[in-house]
C-alpha cells in the first residue's frame, strides 16, 4: 500500500514509528506537512500538490494534526477523502474531537459516564454555573487547551469566580468541571484502534500537581483496567467516530468518567509504558479496512 503521513516533522516519535511499522510491513510512506500542501478543489479532478508533485496512487491516510493547524488540516484531510483515500479518522471526527464541549455533548447524548460539567457564555451567569456543577472546588478549562495547558483547579467558590470571570473576560470559550478528587491527580490513558483498547497506562501527576499529563511533569505505568472502562473507551471512540483515540478517564467513585478524546495520541508514552507495538497494530488496522472510497463521509461535513 502506498500511505500518507500528514505531520509537520517526520523525526517525532509517533511519525518515526508509524513509518518504521509501515516500512516494516512492505508499503511504501510518504510524510506529507499539510500546510506546505496545495491543493485544486475542481469538481472533477480534485487534487493535492505537495512540493511541485501531484500526490496521487494513495490508499490510506493516517492524519497526524497538531491543534494548532486544526483548520487547514482537516481541509487537506477532507481533500483525501473526497480523492477517494482511506482516512484512519475521518475528517469530521477529527473535527469532533478537538471541540471539548462538542465531544462532551455527543458522548452525554449516549448516556457515556461524564463529569459534571458546565459551559457559559455571559459572566452575569456566573454564580449559578458554578452551583450548576456543585461548587468548588472546580476544574476550569479552556476549550481550546491541551497538554494541560488552560486547566485550572479552583479550590473555592471565589477563586473559581475570579478564574471564569478573568477567562471571560479575555474573550476565551470555557467549561467548568466537577473536580473529581477520588482521581488522585491520575487519569487512565486507552489507546483504542478500531473497536479495541489495545494498550492502556495510568498517568500520575507529580506531587502537589492535579494535572496528570506527562508535559506536565506526569509519570506513566502500565494498567490493568476494568471492563467497563475497556467499554468506556471503545464506545467514546465510537460515538466521535474515531479510528483511531486516545481516550482519557478519570476513576471515580461512580465508575470510568471520560475527560476528553484525542484524535492524536502520542505513542511514545503508551508504548513504552504498555510495551506494545501501537504503531503496528494501527497499520494492521489500516491492512484490514482500507479501501477505495472507504469514508463514510467521503468529504462532507
Ligand atoms: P488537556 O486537553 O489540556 O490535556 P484535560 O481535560 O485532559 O486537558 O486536563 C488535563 C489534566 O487535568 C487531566 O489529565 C487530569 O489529570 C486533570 N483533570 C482534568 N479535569 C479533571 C477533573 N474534572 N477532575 C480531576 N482532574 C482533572
Ligand atoms: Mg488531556
Amino acid at each position: 500500500m502506498k500511505i500518507a503521513v500528514l505531520s509537520r516533522n517526520p523525526r517525532l516519535y509517533s511519525t518515526r514509528r508509524l513509518i518504521e511499522a509501515a516500512t516494516l510491513r512492505g508499503h511504501e510512506v510518504k510524510v506529507i506537512d499539510v500546510l506546505r500542501c496545495y491543493m485544486n478543489i475542481s469538481s472533477r479532478k480534485p487534487s493535492i500538490h505537495f512540493e511541485g508533485e501531484d500526490l496521487v496512487g494513495f490508499d490510506a491516510v493516517i492524519p497526524r494534526i497538531g491543534a494548532s493547524v486544526t483548520n487547514y488540516g482537516t481541509a487537506v484531510l477532507r481533500q483525501f477523502e473526497v480523492m477517494g483515500v482511506y482516512p484512519v479518522i475521518e475528517s469530521v471526527a477529527l473535527v469532533r474531537s478537538r471541540d471539548k464541549l462538542r465531544s462532551l455533548q455527543l458522548l452525554s447524548r449516549k448516556g457515556i459516564g461524564l463529569p459534571v460539567t458546565g459551559f457559559a457564555n455571559k459572566p452575569g451567569d456566573v454564580k449559578d454555573l458554578i452551583k450548576l456543577v456543585g461548587g468548588a472546588p472546580l476544574v476550569v478549562k479552556l476549550l481550546q487547551g491541551t497538554q494541560g495547558i488552560g486547566v485550572v483547579l479552583a479550590e473555592t467558590n471565589k477563586a473559581a469566580e475570579s478564574v471564569i470571570e478573568a477567562f471571560m473576560g479575555l474573550k476565551a470559550d470555557i467549561l467548568v468541571q466537577e473536580y473529581i478528587k477520588e482521581a488522585g491527580g491520575a487519569d487512565i490513558r486507552c489507546l483504542v484502534v478500531g473497536d479495541k483498547v489495545v494498550a492502556a497506562m495510568r498517568r500520575q501527576a507529580p506531587e502537589g500537581e492535579f494535572r496528570s499529563n506527562l508535559h506536565r511533569g506526569g509519570s506513566a505505568s502500565l494498567v490493568k483496567i476494568t471492563p467497563t472502562e475497556r467499554s468506556t473507551a471503545v464506545s467514546a471512540a465510537k460515538i466521535l467516530g474515531l479510528g483511531v483515540a486516545g481516550v482519557d478517564l478519570l476513576r471515580s467513585e461512580r465508575g470510568p468518567l471520560v475527560m476528553e478524546v484525542n484524535s492524536s495520541p502520542g505513542l511514545e508514552g503508551i508504548e513504552s509504558a504498555s510495551g506494545k507495538d501501537v504503531a503496528g497494530i494501527i497499520i494492521n488496522h489500516i491492512e484490514r479496512h482500507a479501501k477505495p472510497g472507504k469514508t463514510g463521509t467521503r468529504g462532507k461535513g
